[in-house]
This record gives structure tokens, sequence and C-alpha cells, in this order.
């Protein structure tokens, strides 16, 4: 359906970003003003005279920035992603609503932790690289069978459960914590304090709330086993990430795949090869053998990228058609 062509401004793009708005953008009546520069209290002005705003997980939507975008008479936030902690959802109450992509590609998130994990067990990064030198030694590359081993999802959602159902096809046991248990899943559910006991792997695939913002700290890695794998697609801030580097540094944490970081937001999606990286933390992480880190990129399949482009487009078609929002935010 077609509402006439209305102006929408796009922050933090890149070019695999444009691909399928681009293609869908005319069938829905938008007309897209991209912009490289993140959504922020000084780039907001650039949505002048647009009816909605599209940004992404490291854009700053703080009250400032919507305040700015409110007054200059941006309608619609739509996020183009399923997490919405940096969007200020008290302040945008009664303004303007904010919609999201709830669920673009749970398959995608989960393939990326499990292709995580099992490069960091099987050292195939390091293999990868001594081969290319014609350095055929397997010393040092010794992992461990996934198989029989025991794996703690908390946040047993699309992400979690799309997880927990290839670890069951490599013959691991899943443990689950959720606040919400799901009834349907066969997953065991126990305490999240048996999730750190028994777990020879942790993957985080709960949201980032007020009220887990650094779950995984000094106090919860000690009730952890000796030599734990922690895998992160979820967000930085679940992980007190000094706490991490001292439990790596001396043992207590066998490895870590972070795809993200609690610092993440000036950093991932650019090229920062020719800068000196001022966060200490996390340049110590990227030295370390055992740590594998990946810029935001569990999302990125042709697959989803599709996805939030249609659902997006379709979230912003139902806004200004005035029918309901499925995917709008609501403020509990
Ligand atoms: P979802 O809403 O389907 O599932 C989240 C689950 O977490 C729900 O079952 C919920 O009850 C549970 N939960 C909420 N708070 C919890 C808590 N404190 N402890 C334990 N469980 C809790 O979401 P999803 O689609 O599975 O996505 C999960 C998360 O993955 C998102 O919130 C987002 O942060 C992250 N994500 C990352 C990427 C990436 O590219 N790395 C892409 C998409 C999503």
């Amino acid at each position: 359906m077609v509402f006439g062509v209305r102006k929408i401004s796009f922050y933090d793009t890149k070019p695999y970003d444009r691909i399928y708005f681009d293609e869908l953008k005319e069938k829905h009546g938008y007309e897209i003003e991209y912009y490289e520069e993140k959504l922020t209290p000084r780039t907001a002005i650039f949505a002048k005279g647009s009816e909605a705003v599209i940004a992404f997980v490291n854009d700053d939507l703080s009250a400032k920035t919507l305040q700015i975008l409110y007054e200059n008479g941006v309608k619609l936030i739509a996020m183009r992603c399923a997490g919405y902690n940096n969007v200020d959802i008290k302040y945008a109450h009664g303004k303007m609503p904010v919609v999201r992509v709830p669920a673009y590609s749970p398959y995608a998130v989960a393939e990326h932790a499990m292709g995580m994990l099992l490069m960091l067990n099987r050292k195939l990064h390091k293999a990868c690289y001594r081969v290319k030198e014609y350095n055929f030694s397997l010393n040092g590359l010794m992992g461990f069978d996934l198989y029989g081993k025991t794996v703690g999802i908390i946040g047993t959602g699309k992400i979690g459960r799309t997880f927990s159902n290839i670890c069951n096809g490599f013959g691991m046991r899943v443990l689950g914590y959720d606040l919400y248990p799901a009834k349907d899943t066969g997953i065991e559910y126990v305490s999240l304090e048996e999730i750190y006991e028994k777990s020879d792997i942790i993957s985080l695939h709960c949201p980032l709330t007020k009220d887990n913002y650094y779950m995984i700290n000094k106090d919860t890695i000690s009730s952890m086993k000796t030599g734990v794998y922690i895998i992160n697609t979820s967000r930085g801030s679940l992980i007190d990430s000094e706490a991490l580097m001292e439990a790596l540094k001396n043992g207590k944490v066998g490895a870590a795949a972070l795809d993200v970081y609690e610092e993440e937001s000036d950093l991932f999606f650019e090229d920062n090869s020719d800068t000196i990286i001022q966060d200490d933390i996390l340049a110590r992480l990227i030295s370390m053998p055992n740590v594998l880190v990946t810029s935001h990129q569990a999302f990125l399949t042709r697959e989803a990228l599709q996805n939030i482009a249609e659902v997006t487009l379709d979230n912003l078609d139902a806004y200004f058609a005035g029918e309901e929002m499925v995917n709008e935010v609501v403020q509990h």
C-alpha cells in the first residue's frame, strides 16, 4: 500500500544496510535520507523535515536526542533491531511511538554464537593462520568434545531456544534460565545459581535491563566452574568486562566469545585500524588467545537484513495508516 512519499531519516548507515531498504522503499512510498553518522544529540537535527527516524543498536536515543527529534517534527522512532535498551522509552511515551523488529532471524544470532564457540574451542582462528604460513603443527590446538557437555542458556526467547536446538543437535545437555520459562521447549529450567555452578559453557540471550546490568561479575564468576566458556551475543553491559578480563587472566574463565562489548558504541561497525584503541580492557581482551571478539556481527545474514527492511517498513506503514502497531515497544 502506498501512502504518498514520506521523508524518513536513517542513521548509522553502512552499505549492507541499504540493499534491502533501497529495494523496497519506493513500493512503500518512502524517501529515505541515509546518514553515516550515528544518531546523537548533535546529529538529531539532520532529521528536521523527516516524519520518522530509523535507528540502530549504537545510536543514542536518550531524552536529549528524542527531544530534538520531537521538536523538529519527527513522529515515529523505528528501531531496525530487536533491542531498545538505548532508547529512553519513558521520555518517548506519549510523544513518539517506538517500534522495533522483534524477530528477524534468531538463526543468524544463534548460529553465530555456535560458530564462535566452535572456533574458540577448536582453535580454528589459530589453525587458519598457522596453515597459511605452512605451519602444520598441532601443538596447542587441542579442544574438547561439545558432545555431553552442559550448556547454560540465560534467556530462552527466540534466539536462546534456537541456540538450544543447535546445542541439542551436538548432543549437549541444555540448562535454561529465564524470568518466564517456556513450557513447550523441553529445556531443563534451573535457577541462575545452578546455571553458574553446573555449566561448562554459558551463553547469554536475555535483553539488557536495569535489573541485569553486570549480571556476569566478580561474584557470579566465582560461582562458575573453573575453565567455563562464556558466550555473549546479547548486550555488552550484561558482563563486567574488567571482572571477565581478570578471570581470564587467572584461568577461572577458560575462554570468552564476545560479539558485543559494553563500550562498543564508539568502536564497533567502524574501521579503527589506523587509530590507537584507548580502551585498555578491550585491547587486552582482544590480545588474549582464548578470547574471540566480533564486531556485533551476529545479526549479519542476508535473510536477517531482508527481514529487518521488510518489518521496519511495515512498521512505518502501520503507523502512517493509523493501524495497530504490533511491534510497538510498550512501556511497563
Ligand atoms: P526474546 O525477547 O525472544 O527473548 C528474550 C528472553 O529473555 C525472554 O524469554 C525473556 O523472558 C528473557 N529475559 C528477560 N530478562 C531476563 C533476565 N533478566 N534473565 C533471564 N531471562 C530474561 O529476544 P531474542 O530475539 O531472543 O533476543 C535476545 C537478545 O539478543 C536481544 O535482547 C538482544 O539484546 C540480542 N540480540 C543481539 C544481536 C546481535 O547481532 N548480536 C541480534 C539480535 C538480538
